[in-house]
């Protein structure tokens, strides 16, 4: 079979903005420069391991400064490469204007198999990327904060966070200068499950509006919908788990590097990434049919596909055979420029990466926020607020000894009621309402324009247009 020719994945990400910017009316030359990346940065540094030096290759990409810092996270994987990097910081860019957290776009990668290297190694190796990229302010905190993304997570967060504040001792805010961090490392609580949590809140929202379930061919709510997920990483995981033990959805398809498992029935997402955790991959897990083949998965029936892996996953050679009525980009990037036009076409309705994949940014924002103030969410309210629950839990017991028989509490009422909002409560009640009313921006403009048939071009529009305006308040 001859491979059919695709643009790049920046290429890629320019088309669609391109679709958008011609429905825009943008003053002359502002269109191209929104469009355009500022910045990239390559790096190659050596790092003695096993006895011998190795040169590795990092990038770190500032695609839109009219916000500072700029955000996004950084990669470890083989096929990091600049128009990778460029693409992902682009998305950045209109995924921060879209859920209005206030940055500029950014994004990082480093050539690197991080499964072929020892804990103590690649804690070298990140301190040497870090230190490279701090001694040029492509990571600080009110210029450039990194946060994880594929391949890395918590831990690589930590020495880039204690790396950065090694080299700037007298800096008070060291620990905003990358998101993502442990929570003993000047993290926030439900970090780690944001990105997930978010695509269990966008797709709530979706499910809220009868009339965009229907266009895509469906109804009803999340409770039975069938679920095929690729990557059963840290976005993968959480988003399945989540929608799997809190919304009745089933997952029925886990694809993964070795292949996938499907079971009709449904699949145990938390026994999945135990079984994972100790196999390294799906292969041999017991409840369900494994396919070598696992990208042949995403063509298997079901209603919500959540490609949650790498980019351009769903592209020319596969888009007319995916069946799934609704995709929601859990990964950036994993639906090709051409793929998403055969898409349209055939009615599928697609909840674009900008928007599905924003919850990590967005706690990641928060993270920042409470760095900064150098205070952790609901400190100082906590227990005052249950003060003043208390006395309405009083007034209502005291009626109930009045009412006798005719009414009584609830039994659980007092407990819930009475119990203060901690971090992560407020950290997700933060995300839900940012998840809520970004999806209203992007409906909003989907269902008021008549040149606008996809949430996609609709996303592009509010964040362009938020940017635009903040280029304009700079006089530019
Ligand atoms: P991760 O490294 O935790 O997980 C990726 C998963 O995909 C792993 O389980 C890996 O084994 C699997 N995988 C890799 N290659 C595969 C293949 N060819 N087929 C099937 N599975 C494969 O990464 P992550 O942080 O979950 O990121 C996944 C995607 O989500 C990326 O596109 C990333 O940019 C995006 N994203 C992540 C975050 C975040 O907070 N981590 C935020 C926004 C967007």
């Amino acid at each position: 079979m001859t491979a059919i020719k695709e643009p790049s994945f920046r290429e890629s990400v320019d088309l669609m903005f391109n679709r958008a910017a011609a429905l825009m009316d943008l003053p002359p030359g502002l269109e191209e420069k929104i469009r355009v990346c500022n910045a990239t940065y390559t790096v190659r540094f050596g790092v003695r391991l096993r006895g011998q030096i190795h040169t590795f290759t990092g990038y770190r990409s500032v695609h839109s400064e009219h916000m500072e810092p700029v955000k996004g996270g950084i990669r470890y994987a083989m096929a990091v490469n600049q128009d990778e990097v460029e693409a992902l910081a682009a998305l950045m860019t209109y995924k921060c204007a879209l859920v209005e957290a206030p940055f500029g776009g950014s994004k990082g990668g480093l050539r690197i198999d991080p499964r072929k290297y020892e804990e103590h190694e690649l804690e070298q190796i990140t301190r040497r990327f870090a230190y490279e990229l701090a001694k040029r302010d492509l990571i600080n905190p009110s210029q450039n904060v990194p946060a994880p993304d594929m391949g890395t997570g918590e831990r690589e967060m930590a020495w880039m966070a204690d790396q950065y504040a090694r080299m700037n001792t007298t800096d008070i805010n060291a620990r905003a200068c990358v998101t993502g961090k442990p929570l003993n490392a000047g993290g926030i609580s439900g970090r780690v499950e944001a990105t997930g949590r978010g695509i269990q809140y966008a797709l709530r929202e979706f499910f809220r509006n009868p009339e965009d379930v229907k266009k895509a061919g469906m109804s009803g709510s999340l409770d039975g919908k069938r679920v095929i997920v690729q990557g059963l990483g840290n976005v993968g995981y959480h988003a399945a788990k989540f929608l799997s033990e809190e919304d009745g959805s089933l997952v029925v398809g886990i694809i993964e590097r070795d292949g996938a498992i499907y079971n009709p029935e449904g699949i145990d997402v938390e026994a999945v990434h135990q079984w994972i955790v100790k196999h390294g991959g799906v292969n041999g897990y017991p409840d369900a049919t494994h396919t070598a083949e696992g990208t042949a998965v995403l063509e298997e029936e079901c209603d919500i596909l959540i490609p949650a892996a790498l980019e351009g996953v769903i592209n020319l050679s596969n888009a007319e055979r995916i069946k799934a009525p609704l995709i929601i980009e859990a990964a950036n990037g994993p639906v090709t420029a051409g793929a998403d036009e055969v898409l349209r076409k055939k009615g599928t309705v697609i909840i674009p990466d900008m928007y599905a994949n924003a919850g990590g940014v967005t706690v990641s924002y928060f993270e920042w926020v409470k760095n900064l103030s150098h205070i952790r969410f609901g400190r100082m309210q906590r227990r005052q607020e249950e003060a003043r629950h208390e006395l309405i839990v009083k007034e209502l017991e005291r009626l109930d000894r009045y009412l006798g028989d005719a009414w009584s509490m609830s039994p659980d009422f007092k407990a819930k009621y009475l119990k203060g909002a901690d971090e992560l409560e407020l950290v997700r009640s933060g995300l839900d309402d940012t998840m809520r009313i970004a999806y209203q921006a992007m409906s909003e403009v989907w269902h008021d324009r008549d040149d606008v048939d996809d949430l996609r071009t609709a996303a592009y529009i509010v964040s362009i247009d938020r940017v635009a305006k903040s280029y304009r308040a700079k006089g530019l």
